[in-house]
């Protein structure tokens, strides 16, 4: 931290802000300039920069270092890679995550696995526990739906995502699982953080819909706390003063969260734009600015979906997407995980 005091500080205020950062822990540097007095004060405990900057002689307080420590680039400069059975997110591989909205039958799940699956996703979303803006909205299956997930997943050689959203589920979804998203909803949710910190499996963190970079970094800040460190931070588009498309996709928040942090970052940019003849090309820029993964809605009958119906890409538009995904990925020198089939351009 920085302080700059004012022009007209008196040396009794100068000492008396010095005395301050002492007794809060930290080592100050003391720099006299030919106008004003600038202190460096290193170390200490975490503190509100508002109560320095509130004291007699100061006129600003700059900070320097971030407020979160494990999330941070610095804390791993390699960056993270996050091994689930075969599959790592955060090497050289875009990993495709994709299926519907919410589970809604064992047939629909099936079928978009099958989907997905033959076009190289590996690792089949779907929602089980719905965080839905309206109580009348379908809340999902449920335990039963998980259980849809996990069959499809085996049947098709598949990790499964589902939102978990409170802390009482985390048992069921340790059984049915590989990866637990914590929803956009629940981001700041620090109960939640905090138990899903204690687990050893793989969290999907969505930034919130009004969430800056930086809280988005302390929520994943809470998780490794805790001790789990395998997280993804998943931009899937804010709330701006723009109302055309259900979100804005903050498209530079992916190299933002990259340089910030050394955690894997996935985009999902069925939630950011809302509507499906907007997806594919927002799921290229993602892959071409650098996200290491992507959650995709796909659903076999949109017009009929109970959740997201908009959203979802059919069949054939998924396959198509992730054949110039491809193509994408290769002139950023990534690659599309493996499994994805050869599908053709020209369709
Ligand atoms: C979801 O992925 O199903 C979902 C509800 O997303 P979000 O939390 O980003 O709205
Ligand atoms: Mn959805």
């Amino acid at each position: 931290m920085v302080i700059v005091m004012e022009e007209t500080a008196t040396p009794e205020q100068i000492s008396s802000v010095i005395d301050k950062l002492v007794r809060l822990g930290f080592d100050v540097h003391r720099s006299t300039g030919v106008v004003h007095t600038v202190l460096g004060a290193v170390g200490g405990r975490i503190i509100d920069h508002r109560d320095i900057e509130l004291l007699d002689g100061v006129k600003e307080v700059l900070r320097i270092s971030a407020p979160y420590k494990l999330a941070s680039r610095a804390f791993k400069p390699e960056g993270t890679r996050i091994k689930i059975k075969d599959v790592t997110i955060g090497g050289t591989d875009v990993v495709m995550m994709a299926g519907p909205c919410t589970v809604e039958s064992r047939d629909q799940v099936m079928t978009i696995a099958e989907v997905v699956s033959r076009n190289g996703a590996s690792v089949l979303r779907g929602g089980a526990f719905k965080p839905r803006t309206s109580p009348y909205s379908f809340q999902g299956l449920g335990e039963e739906g998980l259980k849809y997930l996990k069959q499809a997943a085996d049947r098709f050689d598949m990790l499964v995502v589902s939102e978990v959203m409170e802390p009482s589920q985390i048992p069921l979804f340790i059984r049915y699982v590989d990866i637990l998203q914590i929803g956009a909803r629940n981001m700041q949710n620090f109960n939640l953080l905090r138990e899903v910190g204690r687990l050893d499996k793989p969290i999907l963190l969505k930034r919130g819909p009004s969430a800056t970079i930086e809280e988005t970094l302390l929520a994943a800040e809470y998780i490794m706390s805790g001790g789990n460190h395998d997280i993804m931070i998943c931009e899937r588009g804010i709330r701006t003063f723009e109302p055309y498309l259900r979100n804005t996709f903050d498209i530079s928040a992916i190299p933002v969260f990259k340089k910030l942090s050394h955690l894997p970052v996935v985009a999902d940019p069925s939630h950011a734009t809302g509507r499906r003849d907007k997806v594919p090309p927002v799921a290229q820029a993602a892959v071409a600015a650098g996200a290491d993964g992507l959650l995709i809605e796909v659903h076999n009958d949109p017009e009929n979906a109970l959740c997201d119906g908009a959203q979802s890409l059919l069949p054939e538009q998924f396959e198509q997407l992730t054949a110039r995904l491809r193509l994408i990925a290769q002139a950023v020198d990534r690659r599309m995980s493996s499994g994805v089939a050869e599908a053709s351009l020209s369709k």
